[in-house]
């Protein structure tokens, strides 16, 4: 008999002989996961489990974030063939609940000999012997559910831990996340990074005009999207004299948007060097000037990798519900200004003329400019 944690996975079920690849995948992102716990994982019988860790319930949660895991039980492993023995822990499993309760059995190994409705009888028996006087049996509405699993062992466990779902990191291929220290990026990026994608960050900055205190608090937002997607490297661009020369050149209902094109073509560069191949951004549809259809097709045009922007359909205030669940809001909600912020022009182009771009940017010197941010850049793994 032993302690453990058991690891249930969702839609990897659903994957036909791609299977053994997405398992793999998983079982090393819980390995991970579980390795600052000292914890033993392995796969068997369609299960993850996990053994032997110094502090179970740290070591739980943090694999509740693991994309992959569907839930995630602290369950007892045990010989399937004394039904006495199970039946006795149940009894001391349940001897600090009260109220009303249910035994649901199932059963992977379907030679055992008993059925799942004799199991229930039989364990339930011995819970309610044993707790008379503070459990009662309701099999339509319980308080509490004692499951037993009868697979190459019996498992058994009360308390049953949703998880974060999705696929595991790395099944996905790689894509650039541009990450500001507003509410919209980490979401897109946390989105992504569910469906199996490893994200790489890119930030721009404008030291001095964005502090020390905004970078800061960009690389505590990755550092929260990073628990999720098994590290993270961010590429800090320093983006000040692409500012300057924009806000001096180009005019200035443009500035913005020409800024964002920048912020694409830059992203592009990084994502070609990180071997990713595709960018994420933020963006939804009509939140702020420059992400109307216009301006988006704008920004899109001077990339020719595909941008996924995974809020675009999303109310501001859904995605604040998100940022919540996820636990990106209190961060991104600190009051410090990001680079759109600075020279913000006072009516930006919502409904932008391609000829007065392109009136701008020609005084821009695009290659150097593009060229010296990607050379400068910081990069912070964390
Ligand atoms: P967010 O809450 O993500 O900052 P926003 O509503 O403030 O979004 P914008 O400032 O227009 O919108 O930015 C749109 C998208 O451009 C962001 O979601 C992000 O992907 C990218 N972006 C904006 N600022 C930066 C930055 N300083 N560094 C990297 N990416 C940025
Ligand atoms: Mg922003």
């Amino acid at each position: 008999m032993r302690e453990l944690l058991m690891v249930r996975y969702g839609e990897i079920y659903l994957k036909g002989l791609n299977r053994p690849y997405f398992l793999k995948a998983l079982v090393n992102r819980v390995k991970e996961a579980a390795k600052p716990f000292g914890g033993k994982v392995w796969l068997h019988d369609a299960r993850v489990f996990i053994s032997d860790m110094n502090d179970t319930q740290s070591c739980l949660e943090r694999v509740c974030k693991v994309f992959g895991v569907h839930s995630v039980c602290p369950a007892i492993e045990m010989e399937k063939d004394d039904i006495d023995a199970i039946g006795k822990m149940a009894a001391e499993m349940m001897k600090d609940v009260s109220g009303t309760f249910k035994v649901e059995s199932r059963r992977a190994d379907k030679r055992y000999p008993l059925t799942s409705p004799q199991l229930n009888a039989k364990i339930g028996e011995c819970v309610l012997q044993a707790n008379e006087d503070h459990l009662k049996v309701d099999v339509h509405a319980p308080q509490h559910v004692l499951s037993v699993e009868i697979r190459d062992q019996a498992y058994l466990y009360c308390k049953v831990y949703p998880a974060v779902g999705g696929m595991p990191v790395g099944t996905g291929g790689k894509a650039a996340l541009l990450l500001s220290g507003g509410i919209d990026s980490p979401v897109a990026g946390y989105m992504i990074a569910k469906r199996g994608v490893q994200l790489v960050a890119v930030h721009y900055h404008s030291f001095p005009y964005t502090s020390e205190f905004a970078k800061q608090k960009v690389l505590d937002l990755a550092k929260i999207l990073s628990e999720y997607c098994c590290g993270l490297k961010v590429y800090v661009v320093p983006f000040t004299e692409i500012q300057m020369e924009i806000h001096e050149k180009c005019p200035e209902d443009y500035t913005t948007l020409i800024m964002r094109r920048y912020m694409m073509r830059i992203a592009e560069k990084i994502a070609e060097k990180e071997g990713s191949l595709a960018l994420i951004t933020g963006e939804s549809v009509g939140q702020v000037a420059s992400q109307t259809m216009e301006a988006l097709a704008s920004t899109n045009s001077v990339v020719s990798m595909p941008v996924f922007r995974p809020l675009i359909g999303f109310d501001k205030i859904d995605i604040i519900d998100y940022a919540q669940k996820i636990g990106t809001y209190e961060t991104s909600s600190l009051p410090y200004e990001d680079c759109c912020t600075v020279f913000t022009p006072k009516h930006p182009a919502t409904k932008p003329k391609a000829e007065k771009i392109k009136e701008g940017e020609d005084k821009l010197d695009q290659d150097t400019l593009i060229q010296t941010a990607v050379d400068n850049a910081e990069i912070v793994i964390l």
